[in-house]
C-alpha cells in the first residue's frame, strides 16, 4: 500500500492510498489532480473519504464519483455531495480491505470527522486523516465549533498511538512553527524540526505526514496544558494563572489568528 499526498490549489493535500491497482482518496477538493494520478499509475478509484464540508475538501467529489463510481464516505452531520455513506463516532469505513475508524472531531466545522487506520500488515504504521483539525505545529480555525469542542477533539487525536502518521489537509507547517516558536522559544524540539521542515520545503517536498509523537512535542495546540505554554498564553492574553483550560485554548487560538 502506497501513501501519496497530491498537491491541490495553493496549499491543500489530497491524500491517496493505493495498492497498485485500486486507490482511495481523502478530501478531493479538486478532481483533476486525482484524475491525473489515477491515469499516471493506472489505478481505479475505489473510495472517497471526506472529513468535512468545506469546498476545498469536497469540490472534486461529484466529478470523481460520476466518473469512477467510487463509494463516498463522509460526515453524518454535514452536507456534502450526495450520495454518500454518513459516518459518525464509532462507525467504520471499509475500503480496499482496510477498516478506517471514524472519530468525531468538531471545532473547525460542527460535524468534522477523522479517519483512523490502525497499524496493519499492508499499510505499516497507523494513519490518521484529520482534515483541517490538526495540522503539523497547529490546528484549524474555529469556524463552527467552540474552543472546548476543539480542545476535546485534539485530545481525542492526541490519544492515538505515537507512531500514527498525521495526514493533514494543508501545508501550513512552516507558518505554524513560526508561531510555535513565539509561544515556546525555549522548546528545544522546535529548532531541529523547523530546520527539517525548511529543508523539505526548499526541495519542494511536503512536510507531511508528521507523527503524533512529533506533534505532542512541538504543537502548542496539543500542549496548552504544559506549564511553558500556559505561562506564555496567560502573559500574552492577560489571563489569570488559574484560567480554565478552554479559555487558555481560546486565547492561544486567538493569538495565532492575530500572529503575523
Ligand atoms: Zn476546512
Amino acid at each position: 500500500m502506497t501513501l501519496v499526498p497530491l498537491p491541490a490549489f495553493a496549499d491543500n493535500y489530497i491524500w491517496m492510498l493505493h495498492d497498485g491497482t485500486h486507490a482511495i482518496v481523502v478530501d478531493p477538493g479538486d478532481a483533476q489532480p486525482v484524475f491525473d494520478a489515477l491515469a499516471r499509475e493506472a489505478l481505479q478509484l475505489a473510495a472517497i473519504l471526506v472529513t468535512h464540508h468545506h469546498p476545498d475538501h469536497t469540490g472534486g467529489v461529484a466529478a470523481l464519483h460520476a466518473a469512477t463510481g467510487a463509494t463516498v464516505f463522509g460526515p453524518a452531520r454535514e452536507r456534502i455531495p450526495e450520495p454518500f455513506t454518513p459516518l459518525a463516532q464509532g462507525d467504520v469505513a471499509d475500503a480496499l480491505g482496510l477498516r478506517f475508524e471514524v472519530i468525531d472531531i468538531p471545532g473547525h466545522t460542527a460535524g468534522h470527522i477523522a479517519f483512523f487506520l490502525p497499524a496493519g500488515a499492508s499499510t505499516g504504521a497507523p494513519l490518521l486523516f484529520c482534515g483541517d483539525t490538526l495540522f503539523s505545529g497547529g490546528c484549524g480555525r474555529l469556524f463552527e465549533g467552540t474552543p472546548a469542542q476543539m480542545l476535546a477533539s485534539l485530545d481525542a487525536l492526541a490519544a492515538l498511538p505515537d507512531d500514527a502518521r498525521v495526514c493533514c489537509g494543508h501545508e501550513y507547517t512552516l507558518a505554524n512553527l513560526r508561531f510555535a516558536l513565539a509561544v515556546e522559544p525555549d522548546n528545544v524540539e522546535l529548532t531541529p524540526y523547523i530546520a527539517q521542515c525548511e529543508a523539505l520545503r526548499a526541495r519542494g517536498q511536503p512536510t507531511l505526514p508528521s507523527s503524533l509523537a512529533t506533534e505532542r512535542r512541538i504543537n502548542p495546540f496539543l500542549r496548552s496544558r504544559e506549564a511553558t505554554v500556559l505561562r506564555a498564553v496567560c502573559a500574552h492574553a492577560g489571563l489569570p494563572a488559574d484560567a480554565q483550560e478552554p479559555d487558555v485554548f481560546a486565547a492561544l487560538r486567538q493569538w495565532k489568528n492575530d500572529f503575523r
